[in-house]
């Protein structure tokens, strides 16, 4: 025991916070010195020397975290002494430590266990069902991040204008939400400027894609996008400046933004954080917003792959000449047949030549050891 408290000591971690919205602002110095207690007295508890439970009943949502610390929204509030909470900043069971970064994502289901002193201890996490993947290069090393988790709706951002519509993006963030297995749909935004929806759109109708016209300005659409949302976990992705927040703002005025920057001192003297903010909004619709959404690559699809990702080519490639055909510059190709016939998108399939010319750069890349 002696020991363990001298290591936990020297492990000790700070917790800071920024951006934390006004109802909180008071309780905060409670919230800090009570879990500068916890740091001390958890060790001791019995909660924290059982070996952490089997099965996992997860009744908790991560809003961000660290390695040792997450910051939960709970299912059900419980009171304190300041009235009822539904947030809780917890120590995560070093025994859940897979020494991995993505031991937990935003979204991660968890089972947070109060103890009676009314400290919380994360002791299990529940199954993750869709994962948003990002991968980064530390260290030289080739990293994979989970940005977020249990998403299960990828709402893919556009304006009609201001900026520029934009379908490479688009179809860019339609890969990342099929790797993720996440279901995208798209918005298309700023529908006051324009007297009619840009034309591209109509592609996206045709692969199946749920559409939603928007307009923060005059709140066209706004009603649908409730509904599409109503009941689900969504991420919000774009250019910036399409207006994300605008929307989150329209479909819910009194917006409740759950956010706590939880940062660590790493031994190598740099900070980990994670500056994800959970959106709990009217009609049970929560919004992740994350950073990390911006910089997601499509590290898992190899050149060779990405037909496969374009619903509309994969039944015309199969007709093509050469098996291992790119469609980009061979005889006898299906899809370029398509493309010429009309009826594949001349515009989906040029995203489809920038994004494998993107990925043969990152492969010739990787394989030459730099990135
Ligand atoms: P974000 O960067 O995607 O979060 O975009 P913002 O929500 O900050 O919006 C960027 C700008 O576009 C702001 O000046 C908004 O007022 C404006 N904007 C957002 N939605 C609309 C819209 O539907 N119509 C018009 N005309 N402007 C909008
Ligand atoms: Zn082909």
């Amino acid at each position: 025991m002696v020991k363990r408290k001298r290591l936990d000591k020297k492990k000790r971690s700070t917790v800071r916070e920024r951006d934390w919205e006004q109802r909180h602002e008071t309780s905060f110095t409670h919230d800090l010195a009570r879990h500068r207690r916890a740091m001390v007295k958890l060790p001791e508890h019995s909660l924290y020397h059982e070996t952490p439970p089997e099965s996992v009943v997860p009744n908790a949502t991560v809003v961000s975290h660290t390695r040792k610390w997450a910051f939960v929204l709970l299912d059900q509030p419980f009171s304190t002494e300041d009235g009822l909470e539904d947030t809780l900043l917890c120590l995560i069971d070093e025994r859940l430590d897979r020494q991995d970064a993505s031991l937990l994502a935003p979204g991660d289901r968890v089972l947070v266990e109060i103890a009676p002193d009314g400290n919380g201890v994360v002791r299990g996490i529940g199954e993750r069902h869709t994962a948003l993947v990002r991968h980064a290069g530390v260290h030289g090393q080739l990293n994979r991040q989970i940005i977020a988790a249990n998403v299960e709706m990828l709402v893919i951002v556009a304006a009609a204008t201001h900026p520029p519509f934009c379908p490479g993006l688009i179809d860019r963030f339609l890969i990342v939400a099929q790797l993720g297995g996440v279901t995208p749909m798209l918005c298309v935004n700023k529908m006051d400027l324009v007297d009619a929806e840009p034309a591209e759109v109509a592609h996206y109708r045709e692969l199946g894609l749920t559409i939603c016209n928007t307009s923060c300005k005059i709140g066209e659409g706004i009603n649908h996008l409730r509904d599409v949302l109503h009941g689900k976990t969504s991420v919000f992705a774009g250019h910036s400046g399409v207006g994300k927040s605008s929307l989150l703002n329209c479909l819910d005025p009194e917006l409740r933004a759950l956010t706590r920057e939880v940062s660590e001192a790493t031994r190598r003297g740099r900070h980990a954080t994670t500056a994800s903010k959970l959106y709990q909004l009217a009609g049970a619709i929560r919004v992740i917003d994350t950073p990390g959404i911006r910089t997601l690559g499509l590290w898992d699809v190899s050149p060779e792959t990405l037909a496969f990702y374009f619903p509309e080519m994969v039944e015309r490639g199969a007709v093509c000449k050469f098996r291992n055909c790119t469609h980009i510059h061979e005889p006898g190709c299906g899809v370029r047949a398509a493309v010429d016939a009309g009826d594949i998108a001349w515009a989906r399939y040029d995203s489809y030549k920038r994004i494998r010319a993107a990925l043969e750069s990152q492969s010739d890349s990787q394989t030459t050891g730099k990135h």
